[in-house]
C-alpha cells in the first residue's frame, strides 16, 4: 500500500506530526493507500510557501503569457495521464471509470480556457471627472488561495478552482477531502513536471477540522474557495469572516427536475434517471426532486421504474456497470437513514428502499436505486439533500404550481425543465431560482459556462469568464498631474 506525503513548495514532504490516514476503496471496502493527516503546522508551511511564491519567487516576476504557457503544458500532461488519474479517482471514490475518464479527458479544457484568459486580465482607464487627474484600475491577484474540496469529483474541483486562481496570478493550497485525496496528490507531480515554480501549487491533506480549519484561520490566506456541504460551508463562511477573507462557496442542492406533459417522455425519463442515479446520486446537481405533471404522472413513473430496474450495480471499473458503491461509510448510513425517514413520513416506496447486497458487491456500501412517490413538499425527503440514489416524486397541476414547488426550497443550485413548448421553457427557466437551469437536458457542464448556486447553494461562480473575478481585486489608482495645491486641504477633492 502506497503512503503519500503532502506536496509543499515543490516537494513531497512528510506530515509534521508523522500521522497518516487510510484511504478506503469503497468498492472493495479495504484501505488501498495512506494520506498524510495534516495539522496546523503543515497548513502553515504550505501557506508560507504559497505566499513566498506570490511575493518574491519567480512566479511573482512571471508575466501572464508565461503563466499561461505553464498552464497549457499542465493541460497536456493531464490529458496524457487521464486513464491513470481516472483509475485513482475510482479507487478513492467508487465512481464509474467511464465517468471519471470522461472527466479527466475534459479536465484540461479548464487549464486551456483560463490560460487563454490570463493575458486578457485588464484594468480600465476611467475618463475621470476630476481635473488634472489620470485615473485607472488594475486587476491584481487576490493573494494566497485555500481551495477546500469534496470527495465526489476531486480533480474536477481542482480544475475549477485552481485554473482560474493560477491564471489570475495567485498561488494555491489545496485541501482535498480526507476520503479522496490521492488524485490531488498525484496531480501535484504533474504541476511540478509542467515547470511551475515551487509554492504555486501545494497540497495538504487530512481532516477538515484540523488542517482545513487551520487554512481558513491562517492570516496569510486571502481567499477560501470551498466545495462541500452547506453545513461546513456556513461554518467556513463565519470563521473566515473573523479575518475578513474573501469566500466562494459551492454547496449542496435539492434540485427540481420538472416534467411537463408536453415533453418527449423518452428523453425526459433518460434525463431524470441521469439526474438522480448517475454517480450513485452523489452529485451536487442531482435532480433529487422530480416534479411531474399529474396528467402523465402514473405513466411516466412506470417508465422510470422500468429504466431504474435495469441499472446494473457492480464494479465501478467495469464498462457495463451503471451504479457503483456509495463513497464513504457515513454517507452510506446517511442515505439509508433518509430512506427510513421517507418511509416513516408516509412516502410510498416504488423501487429499492434499502441496501443492495450480493457476492458481486463486496465492500458493503451499495444502495438500491430508490424511488419514492406520493411525496409532499413538507417531507424531509423533499427538503433535505440526501446525496444518494433516492428520487422523490411530487405531482403538480400546472406551470404556476410547478414553479411554486420548484422554488419551495432553501437551495438554488440547478433545475431541469422538460417541455416541447419553447414559451414555457423560457417562462419556467427564468422563474426558477437556480444558478443553472437545463431545458430538455441535464448534467451538462462546461468550462465556458458559469456554475454556482443561489440561496443556500453557494456564493460565487466557477467556470466561464466570471470565474476569474473570484481571484482578483480591483485597485483604483489616481495620479494628479496638476501643479496647483488645493486651497482647502480639509475637504474632499
Ligand atoms: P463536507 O462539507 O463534509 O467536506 C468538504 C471539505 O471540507 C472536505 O475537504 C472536508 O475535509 C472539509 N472540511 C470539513 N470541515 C471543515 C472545517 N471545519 N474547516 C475547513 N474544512 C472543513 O462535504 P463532502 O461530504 O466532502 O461533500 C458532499 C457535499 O458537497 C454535498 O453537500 C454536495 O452537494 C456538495 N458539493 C457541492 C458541489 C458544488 O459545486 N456546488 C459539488 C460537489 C459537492
Amino acid at each position: 500500500m502506497k503512503r503519500y506525503n503532502h506536496f509543499i513548495d515543490g516537494q513531497y514532504v512528510e506530515p509534521v506530526e508523522g500521522a497518516w490516514i487510510d484511504s478506503i476503496d469503497p468498492y472493495q471496502g479495504k484501505p488501498w493507500a495512506q494520506i498524510p493527516q495534516g495539522g496546523a503546522q503543515d497548513a502553515d508551511r504550505a501557506v508560507k510557501a504559497a505566499a513566498k511564491a506570490m511575493h518574491s519567487g519567480p512566479w511573482a516576476k512571471m508575466n501572464a503569457t508565461e503563466r499561461a504557457r505553464l498552464m497549457l503544458r499542465l493541460a497536456d500532461l493531464v490529458e496524457q495521464n487521464a486513464d491513470r488519474l481516472a483509475e485513482i479517482e475510482v479507487r478513492d471514490n467508487g465512481k464509474l471509470f467511464a465517468e471519471m475518464r470522461g472527466q479527466m479527458l475534459y479536465h484540461p479544457n479548464w487549464w486551456r480556457y483560463f490560460a487563454g484568459l490570463a493575458d486578457k486580465i485588464e484594468g480600465r482607464v476611467v475618463p475621470i471627472d476630476k481635473q488634472d487627474h489620470f485615473a485607472y484600475t488594475r486587476q491584481e491577484p487576490v493573494g494566497v488561495v485555500a481551495a477546500i474540496t469534496a470527495w465526489n469529483s476531486p480533480l474536477l474541483f481542482v480544475a475549477w478552482k485552481c485554473a482560474a486562481a493560477i491564471a489570475a496570478g495567485c498561488a494555491v493550497v489545496v485541501k482535498p477531502s480526507e476520503f479522496a485525496s490521492v488524485s490531488t496528490l498525484e496531480f501535484a507531480d504533474l504541476v511540478r513536471q509542467a515547470g511551475f515554480p515551487p509554492g504555486v501549487f501545494n497540497v495538504v491533506t487530512g481532516y477538515g477540522h484540523e488542517v482545513g480549519s487551520a487554512l481558513v484561520d491562517h492570516p496569510d490566506v486571502a481567499k477560501v474557495t470551498f466545495t462541500g456541504s452547506d453545513a461546513t460551508g456556513a461554518r467556513i463562511y463565519a470563521q473566515a469572516a473573523q479575518s475578513m477573507k474573501r469566500v466562494s462557496l459551492e454547496l449542496g442542492g435539492k434540485s427540481p427536475n420538472i416534467v411537463f406533459d408536453d415533453c418527449d417522455p423518452v428523453a425526459a425519463a433518460s434525463g431524470v434517471i441521469s439526474g438522480i442515479f448517475a454517480a450513485t446520486g452523489q452529485t451536487c446537481i442531482a435532480g433529487s426532486r422530480l416534479l411531474v405533471q399529474n396528467s402523465i404522472k402514473e405513466e411516466f413513473t412506470k417508465r422510470l421504474v422500468e429504466l431504474a430496474t435495469s441499472a446494473k450495480k457492480g464494479d465501478p471499473m467495469s464498462p457495463d456497470t451503471n451504479i457503483g458503491p456509495v463513497t464513504t461509510r457515513p454517507q452510506y448510513e446517511k442515505i439509508l437513514s433518509y430512506i427510513d425517514i421517507a418511509k416513516q413520513e408516509g412516502a410510498r416506496c416504488l423501487l429499492g428502499g434499502g441496501p443492495a447486497t450480493s457476492p458481486e458487491l463486496p465492500g458493503g456500501q451499495f444502495v438500491e436505486p430508490t424511488i419514492f412517490t406520493d411525496v409532499t413538499t413538507d417531507m424531509r425527503i423533499a427538503r433535505e439533500e440526501v446525496f444518494g440514489p433516492v428520487l422523490s416524486i411530487i405531482g403538480f397541476e400546472d406551470e404556476e404550481e410547478a414553479i411554486q414547488i420548484a422554488n419551495d426550497t432553501i437551495y438554488g443550485l440547478a433545475a431541469g425543465v422538460w417541455t416541447k413548448d419553447m414559451g414555457r421553457a423560457f417562462r419556467v427557466s427564468s422563474a426558477v431560482k437556480a444558478g443553472t437551469v437545463w431545458v430538455n437536458t441535464y448534467r451538462a457542464v462546461s468550462y465556458m459556462m458559469p456554475f454556482g448556486g443561489m440561496k443556500h447553494s453557494g456564493i460565487g461562480r466557477e467556470s466561464g469568464i466570471e470565474a476569474i473575478n473570484e481571484y482578483l481585486e480591483t485597485k483604483s489608482t489616481w495620479i494628479s498631474y496638476s501643479d496647483a495645491v488645493p486651497a482647502n486641504p480639509f475637504i474632499l477633492r
